[in-house]
């Protein structure tokens, strides 16, 4: 049998090894690590392999100022490594802009590891071949937030987890039974999501077909994933204070003359950026709704499309999904990952960084306007209210209306409903970012 993508997952394995080690020697609390246990060939054999895989690339994410927390796609039936990615919400801005060294900077507020292995795979699986995403297990070193739960369960991949995570991890009760989720999510993910034994602590809990079930690992590997995480997550949160800056100290984007290259660079994602702005910010208008029902007109299999609105009533980016290649594309995950990209690439521009610190803020913020509220049953639904949580980050201010808005009611499911499963997602969600659907 002939290793599929073991060369190249081999020379990975060692720069992510090599990187983690760095990290180990100079990163706060994260001690020394031993050694990824892998046989040579790139293919794991056990549990203990695999969190040792995803405890190194958790270290490398940390490392490079993000939080520490990375994911790998595990073949089956042959323990192959397919593919593996850190958490990238986080980068540094290169020395020439940074204000202070090292400065970390937001640029993918969804750009966790399990959700952009859904969007590598589906990148993907036809040039390389890869097999169907039951075969496939994402191994994660921290419990799935909502929003990589519902690209995950979208996608149809078996989930295998290290550590449990109680403020934002879809298992935050600890009880493997996610009463929270509305069915048909909760079964899915119930038979699909796997927790694995500890020697001499937790038994196994969840689904057959999660790779290495029935094998456990160390304590001490759980520990390491876990304050790998805890430690970048206290880092992080201290350093990204400062991108928050509260729209009365900022320059309006759409009228600032000198701005011109920050609404150019947004038309590059959404053509119409900047060509529309509304009277309040938190009040979506009927050009806003035709702007959005000409997007889902013109792309290719999409039901839905979302806006994002700055604080000073600017239609800054718009998109439409789901993508046709890609069933976890949604038009609101689009929309939050071109803001932040295009932002981050701004602000990594010397020509740019000046004006995009002084004009641009966190979307939290801002105002999101679905055109249509999601579907409270499906599991991109899951995924949009996850990953708006993520967007925000934070405690958003809260005044009504919501940062949360939609013009027309749910296909199907109702509205109270997609409010009570809002309001019982995880602490993040429920209740620092407080989730507050509602209609234009
Ligand atoms: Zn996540």
């Amino acid at each position: 049998m002939s290793p599929r993508y073991s060369r190249r997952d081999v020379l990975r394995l060692a720069g992510l090894a090599a990187l983690a080690a760095g990290a180990a020697a100079c990163g706060p609390g994260a001690g020394p690590a031993p050694p990824p246990s892998r046989s040579p060939s790139g293919y794991l054999t056990d549990a203990q392999q695999a969190a040792e895989l995803v405890a190194a690339g958790a270290r490398a994410a940390a490392a490079a100022g993000s939080f520490g927390i990375a994911g790998a796609i595990i073949d089956n039936s042959t323990g192959s490594v397919v593919h593996q990615l850190p958490n990238r919400v986080f980068r540094r801005l290169r020395a020439t802009v940074a204000v202070s060294p090292g400065e970390i900077f937001t640029w993918d507020p969804t750009a966790h590891g399990e959700r952009q292995l859904v969007y590598w795979y589906f990148a993907n699986r036809h040039r390389l071949g890869l097999p169907a995403a039951r075969d496939l297990t994402v191994v994660t070193s921290l419990d799935p937030c909502v929003m990589c739960t519902g690209a995950l369960a979208t996608a149809g991949f078996n989930a295998a987890v290290v550590a449990m995570d109680t403020f934002s991890g879809i298992n935050f009760r600890g009880d493997g039974r996610f009463a929270d989720l509305p069915e048909p999510v909760r079964t899915r993910v119930r038979d699909s999501f796997g927790y694995y034994a500890i020697t001499g602590g937790r038994p196994y809990q969840g689904g057959d077909a999660v790779a290495f079930a029935d094998t456990a690992i160390t304590q001490a590997a759980y520990d390491d994933c876990e304050s790998v995480y805890q430690s970048s997550a206290k880092a992080v949160r201290s350093a990204r204070q400062a991108t928050n800056t509260p729209p009365d100290r900022l320059r309006d984007p759409g009228t600032w003359k000198t701005a011109a290259p920050i609404r150019a660079a947004f038309r590059r994602s959404y053509p119409e950026a900047f060509t529309h702005r509304l009277d309040d910010f938190r009040r979506p208008d009927r050009t806003l709704r035709r702007m959005l029902e000409r997007l889902v007109t013109d792309t290719a299999g999409a039901d839905n499309a979302v806006a994002f609105v700055d604080p000073f009533g600017n239609v800054v980016t718009a998109a439409a999904g789901p993508h046709p290649a890609n069933p976890a594309a949604t038009g609101f995950m689009t929309a939050a990952q071109a803001y932040g990209r295009t932002r981050f690439a701004l602000t990594d521009d010397k020509d740019t960084t000046g004006p995009a610190r002084r004009s641009l803020t966190s979307p939290m913020f801002g105002t999101f306007v679905w055109l249509t509220a999601p579907d409270p049953r499906r599991t991109t639904t899951i995924e949009d209210l996850g990953g708006f949580g993520s967007t925000m980050q934070a405690a958003i201010p809260q005044r009504r209306p919501s940062a949360f808005q939609f013009y027309d009611k749910p296909h199907r499911g109702s509205v109270a409903e997609l409010r009570q499963v809002a309001q019982a997602l995880p602490p993040l969600y429920s209740q620092l970012v407080r989730i507050d659907p509602q209609q234009v």
